[in-house]
């Protein structure tokens, strides 16, 4: 319920508390700003625009958010630039204390985790509270550099260094989630922010930019800003005062903001793009394990997964009992209400993505794929799909090369494993792939020889914020999560000092 244009004030029900939360705050009611974070304090657009919030569950509107474009970069760009100057607060502050900061973002997150939860999925906040304090906050004081024995009389050292003022465009998948993995090595390693948060899913990064402020971090060091991606994204992308940008969504986006880069100030580029991921399943699988986890896979999140398994290749002497189970399987699948407990799927994310995902449907039909189950919208309102299933895929079909971030499940059939990694490297994308075996050998012929920047072997989807995440190819650029994710983050200054050799 919009309380005013600005704030938008809503109540928990008891029962959704229970459920979802040992221990509820004792206030059920909750209000947040709905307008643009900047220096810590909430703005209207510059040019007093505004975007709606829709519920994809009914197609209504929720309320209205404060919609950035290219003057509110240039504002939010400056408040961090200052945040970021040397012998700022931030600038001076102890990394350990840094670290203080991110634990307890982390403990409001979980404090308020049935409110996030209204609005995105239960698991993302388990997730995002893991992340920032039991392994991020953790970093921000032990991101050692080296002392290094280079010839002659010299003492030479590394630092590692913020970037400066990080641009990072997310998407709305995982909003909460991808807040937090952007946010994490990046405020640990000392840098300041400029997020814009996709226009589909502006809610839970806002009310993150309320606990930012209740926890204490110095103003301009996050600055979020919603807004659409050709003019608040792209005004971020092509900043001359933007240091590095992160960006997570389409493989299309991301040919615009290396090329923004190149155009401005050559800022450094980390992407997260799109993927084909193949899941391989070998003749000696557990069925009833590869079926399952071959599900989750592709429906996991209503197929809205940059590593979604959406290629099932299934060896020959399986596979007609393979397809018989998995259709069986997404005929139970229990598609309505998000709030619903029991629900497994709930809409898409909105009107675009349905009839894209429509559009797919009827391209494996008219290219003469066979569709097994699903194949439609599963309600007369809201964006929901059916789930649906396609044998008899052919790599060539269009359902077969291109990201189609919806419940729809591709099975292809294969005979031997040289083939089917030939077959499963061959597309532009090398974000993730799984294989399902007994066997040892197989497991780690097939996985050394993907083309991809994570491989499950007989699991899908398992995520370790300790361990990192990345594409080959066109699915991405670096990797994040993990040891790894701090490189993106930092600088490395290497610096020499004359060592006398005598007393002079
Ligand atoms: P998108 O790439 O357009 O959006 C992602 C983010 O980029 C959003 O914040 C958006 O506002 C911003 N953006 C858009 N155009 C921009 C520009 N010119 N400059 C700077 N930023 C810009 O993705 P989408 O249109 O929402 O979805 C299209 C497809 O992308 C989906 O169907 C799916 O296949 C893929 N996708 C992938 C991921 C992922 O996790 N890798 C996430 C979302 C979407
Ligand atoms: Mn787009």
């Amino acid at each position: 319920r919009a309380a005013s244009r600005k704030i938008l004030r809503f109540t928990l029900p008891q029962n959704k508390c229970d459920a979802i939360l040992p221990k509820p705050r004792a206030c059920q009611c909750v209000s947040f700003f709905l307008q643009i974070f900047i220096n810590n304090e909430w703005h209207d657009a510059v040019s007093k625009k505004t975007f709606p919030t829709i519920n994809p569950a009914t197609g209504e509107v929720i309320c209205h958010v404060a919609e950035g474009g290219k003057s509110d970069v240039e504002k939010a760009v400056k408040a961090a630039k200052d945040a970021f100057k040397l012998g700022s607060p931030w600038r001076r502050m102890d990394a350990s204390h840094r670290g203080l900061l991110l634990s307890r973002l982390a403990d409001c997150i979980e404090r308020d985790a049935a409110y996030l939860a209204l609005f995105r999925h239960i698991f993302s906040y388990f997730f995002t509270h893991c992340l920032l304090k039991g392994y991020y906050a953790g970093w921000a004081d032990k991101w050692e550099g080296k002392t290094i024995p280079i010839d002659g009389d010299y003492f030479c050292y590394t630092r590692h260094e913020p970037i400066g003022v990080c641009g990072q465009i997310i998407p709305w998948n995982f909003p909460l989630l991808m807040q937090a993995w952007k946010l994490g090595p990046a405020l640990a390693t000392g840098n300041t922010v400029v997020m814009k948060v996709a226009e589909q899913t502006p809610l839970t990064a806002l009310y993150v930019a309320s606990l930012i402020k209740e926890v204490g971090f110095p103003a301009g060091v996050v600055n979020i800003v919603p807004g659409m991606g050709p003019t608040a994204g792209a005004a971020i992308a092509s900043h001359m005062d933007v240091d590095k940008v992160a960006f997570t969504g389409s493989t299309e986006v991301g040919h615009l903001i290396m090329k923004a880069s190149s155009t401005s100030n050559l800022k450094k580029v980390t992407l997260e793009l799109g993927g084909k991921s193949p899941n391989i399943v070998l003749s000696d699988a557990n069925m009833e394990e590869a079926v399952e986890q071959s599900h989750f896979a592709l429906f996991f999140n209503q197929g809205q997964c940059c590593c979604a398994g959406s290629r099932t290749y299934v060896q020959e002497s399986i596979y007609d009992e393979f397809v018989e189970r998995s259709v069986a399987r997404a005929k139970k699948r229990i598609v309505g209400d998000p709030f619903n407990l029991d629900t497994e799927q709930g809409p898409q994310v909105d009107e675009e993505q349905f009839q894209k995902i429509l559009g797919y449907i009827s391209s494996g039909k008219r290219e003469g794929a066979k569709l097994m189950c699903g194949g439609g919208p599963a309600a007369d309102r809201g964006y929901f799909i059916q789930p649906t299933i396609f044998g008899d895929v052919k790599d060539d079909m269009t359902i077969a090369r291109e990201e189609i971030f919806g419940p729809v499940m591709q099975i292809l059939k294969f005979k031997s494993l040289e083939e089917v990694i030939e077959r499963a490297n061959d597309s532009k994308y090398g974000l993730a792939a799984a294989v399902f075996t007994k066997n040892i050998d197989k497991a780690h012929y097939i996985s050394h020889g993907l083309r991809a920047g994570t491989v499950w072997i007989n699991c899908y989807d398992v995520f370790g914020v300790q361990a990192p995440f990345g594409g080959y190819k066109a699915s991405g650029i670096g990797r994040e999560l993990g040891e790894y994710g701090l490189d993106n983050y930092t600088e490395v200054k290497t610096v020499t000092i004359k060592v006398p050799q005598k007393n002079s």
